[in-house]
């Protein structure tokens, strides 16, 4: 980020494939608020069990401590009126609403970080992740490597067979993959068009 508001709250939106580095991003710029002597809450959904209930952990296993939540509901009852900074990590998996909650959170004055997936493992756009790229203020999307190829990687590719959209990934079901090693795993024909446009639909 080149320029730091003033006075008013914002929304950041950390997104990317798996291992592409997004909770460690979020946890360098939380722990920087920490720093600056900001109070700091961090979320996370209770679907996301992989390592701890109380604490966000990368895949390097860099962790904070943060709460994990049911859904919005969940998060709102937790949620400390007076913090200054809320990070959201795995943002993928809340409902749509988590969007406009935080854009309350950020008219308020608050500085919001959320971290999540774009893509699903079919490439299509997850969950409320396309509104928080229109609303935000500032946006980072990073790649991983290709573990095929050694290219930059921008989606997740899925190793176990298995049609839900959600499914809490461990490094051994999900690999990051470059546009054309995904592409090998998973031919654009072979996607109907009406999947590929399920979330877009779902939401109107
Ligand atoms: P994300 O939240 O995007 O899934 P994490 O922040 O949890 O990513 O983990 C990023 C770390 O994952 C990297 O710093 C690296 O140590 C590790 N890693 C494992 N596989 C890969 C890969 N294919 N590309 C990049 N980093 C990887
Ligand atoms: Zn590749």
């Amino acid at each position: 980020m080149i320029l730091q508001p003033r006075d008013v709250g914002w929304i950041e939106v950390i997104c990317g494939p798996m291992f592409s580095g997004k909770t460690e991003e979020l946890i360098r710029r939380l722990t920087r608020a920490n720093y600056a002597r900001q109070t700091v809450q961090i979320f996370k959904p209770g679907i996301d069990d992989r390592y701890e209930a109380e604490a966000v952990v990368s895949h390097s296993q860099r962790s904070l401590p943060g709460v994990a939540v049911e859904d919005l509901q969940a998060l709102k009852a937790a949620l400390d009126p007076n913090v200054e900074v809320i990070g959201i990590d795995e943002v993928q998996f809340f409902d749509q609403e988590v969007v406009s909650f935080c854009e309350e959170l950020a008219d308020s004055g608050r500085r919001v970080i959320v971290a999540g997936l774009d893509q699903d493992y079919r490439g299509r756009p997850f969950g409320p992740m396309p509104r928080f790229l229109s609303v935000s203020e500032y946006i980072t999307k990073l790649m991983a490597i290709c573990v095929r190829c050694g290219n930059p990687a921008h989606r997740s590719y899925r190793l176990a067979e298995d049609p839900q959209q959600v499914l809490v990934g461990t490094d051994e079901q999900y690999e990051a993959r470059c546009r054309r090693c995904f592409a090998e795993g998973y031919p654009a024909s072979s996607i109907p068009e009406s999947e590929l446009n399920q979330n877009s639909s779902a939401e109107q």
